[in-house]
């Protein structure tokens, strides 16, 4: 008899930001180190139907599945620490819960009956729920997104607790908390977690395990008194003590046993999770031997999760380089010239959409190319790639992106209608993974080590055919190519040490364990330019 499929419910209380997600990925990293394997869903309580139009200040990135779905954060997370599929199905938002409800009933499918939150809106949710399991996963570890207490999140819950009811045997829940120190009162404080495990019980909820986000660890008194107020055993409240490096979480809720426990409630098989590539990894971020900087330049580095996968991605590299990286945001919008660009040894510029912050980029990659920096250019930072070259070296003065001057004499970047002439093409967005061929004897070859790839995309415009050949007369080359349309996918400047563009997004795909091509390649262009 094959076994039944075990499901985590993960859910938070008190304040958002705890690391819900994090920690999420991370109990899936243990399970998995155990031989089990994992299925991951982040549930989002919010309204809008994926993060796609939301600004990033307000959400942070958009992380882009292979499958093409703009998603939250989170799946990062689940990505870079797991091996689980990371698809469509792997975000729900209550804007999705809700459409598909609204869509049924437009259709007939509820026979004529009042459609209500329950029990409509939370089947739907449940069936979700189901839908997002891979068919042969040992465990589903759900997060719920938003604090226990949010309006929002409460067919959610509801389901959550309709489904643990049908289901009791086979799942738990993991309350993720935030005890503080008062330091006038120089006290930790445990009332807000009683007063969230209180509201989640209210629901029908009961949590199984609580862990506690704390500053400093917590005395066996702290952690007894949690357990008797929310009612669990004392052996069920771990803490979560602040960490200076994300990858260190793993390893320090192994050392609280949550992985045992986990596998305890879940009447799961026991052995210890093997984390030995995780502790080697921490030894060498420990142990760097050499220092750089990266500057990255955008509109929004004032919000530390805006690029958050570029900023993983460069770290991974860096740590497979033996480099104390330090990565300096620098605000697009404050460069109107070359010498406003602040010393770094190379520039990465990320994606972005408008014209906000466009011509500190152009200057950032006149910067790199004139002083050959290496630089960096990803998806936009590609496009300003092209823009610049063509301005200061093809002498097509005032040439441009459409997405920027609509009337440019040189459309350069330009939406795929325009190249093709033909309307109403191409006006949307291209998402997900496409293959990509590599040009023999060109860097990206090289770097890859490998004729085609796969990288994901989350773009209108393309870099516009009718100039490459001006271009590439200027050993300015294209280098990687979607043959199917055509399409330019990565450019390189032959005269220029590293100076690499790229019309997808790396970063989606690298991980801790297994840093990208490209970032190394541009960490290593870094340490050989310099001697650090
Ligand atoms: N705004 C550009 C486009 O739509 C680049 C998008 C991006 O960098 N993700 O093509």
């Amino acid at each position: 008899m094959t076994r039944k499929r075990k499901y985590i419910f993960i859910t938070g209380g008190v304040i958002s930001s705890l690391g819900k997600g994090l920690t999420s990925a991370a109990i899936a990293l243990l399970l998995e180190g155990k031989g089990l394997k994992v299925s991951m869903l982040k549930l989002d309580p919010y309204l809008n139907v994926d993060p796609g139009t939301m600004n990033p200040l307000q959400h942070g990135e958009v992380y882009v599945t292979d499958d093409g779905a703009e998603t939250d954060l989170d799946l990062g997370h689940y990505y870079r620490y797991t091996n689980a599929k990371i698809t469509k199905a792997s975000n729900v938002t209550a804007g999705q819960i809700y459409e598909g409800v609204i869509k049924k009933e437009r259709r007939g499918t509820y026979l004529g009956k009042t459609v209500q939150v329950i029990p409509h809106v939370t089947d739907e949710i449940k069936q979700k729920i189901i839908d997002s399991c891979e068919q042969d996963s040992d465990i589903a570890i759900i997060e719920i997104g938003g604090t226990v207490g949010d309006i929002e999140s409460q067919p959610f819950l509801e389901a959550i607790r309709q489904f643990q009811n049908q289901h009791a045997t086979l799942c738990i829940t993991i309350h993720l908390t935030y005890v503080p120190y008062l330091s006038a009162a120089k006290e930790i404080k445990t009332k807000p977690t009683q007063h969230s495990v209180q509201l989640l019980r209210s629901i029908g909820i009961i949590p199984d395990l609580i862990i506690c986000r704390t500053e400093s660890p917590l005395s066996q008194e702290i952690k007894e008194k949690i357990a008797l107020f929310c009612s669990v055993p004392n052996s069920m409240v771990i803490e979560a003590v602040d960490v200076d490096n994300i990858y260190e979480v793993p390893i320090k809720l192994q050392k609280e046993g949550l992985d045992e426990k986990i596998t305890h409630l879940l009447e799961l098989p026991s052995q210890k999770s093997n984390l030995e590539k995780w502790e080697n990894l921490l030894l060498t971020i420990k142990n760097p031997k050499y220092k750089a900087s990266v500057g990255m330049v955008g509109k929004y580095i004032h919000h530390q999760d805006a690029y958050k996968s570029v900023v993983e991605a460069l770290q991974h590299a860096a740590i497979i380089c033996k480099v104390d990286l330090e990565i300096i945001g620098i605000d697009a919008e404050l460069i109107s010239s070359i010498d406003e660009i602040p010393p770094c040894h190379g520039y990465l510029i990320p994606g972005g959409f408008g014209v906000r912050g466009w011509e500190g980029k152009i200057f950032t990659a006149q910067y790199c190319r004139q002083n050959h920096l290496p630089y960096f250019g990803i998806c936009l930072g590609m496009q300003v790639m092209i823009v610049e070259f063509a301005r200061n070296i093809l002498e097509l003065t005032k040439a441009d992106s459409t997405e920027m001057n609509q009337e440019t004499p040189f459309p350069v970047i330009s939406l795929l209608s325009e190249q093709v002439e033909m309307a109403n093409l191409g006006g949307s967005m291209r998402l997900g993974a496409y293959p990509c061929n590599l040009l023999p004897k060109t860097k990206a070859k090289q770097i890859y080590n490998c004729s085609q790839i796969s990288e994901r995309h989350r773009h209108r415009y393309e870099f516009n055919n009718y100039y490459r050949s001006l271009y590439e007369k200027n050993q300015f080359i294209v280098s990687g190519i979607y043959e199917k349309e055509n399409l330019c996918e990565i450019v390189e400047l032959l005269t220029h040490p590293w100076m690499i563009g790229v019309q997808f997004h790396p970063e989606f795909k690298s991980k801790p364990i297994a840093a990208h091509p490209l970032f190394i390649s541009f960490i290593t262009a870094i340490k050989m330019q310099n001697t650090i």
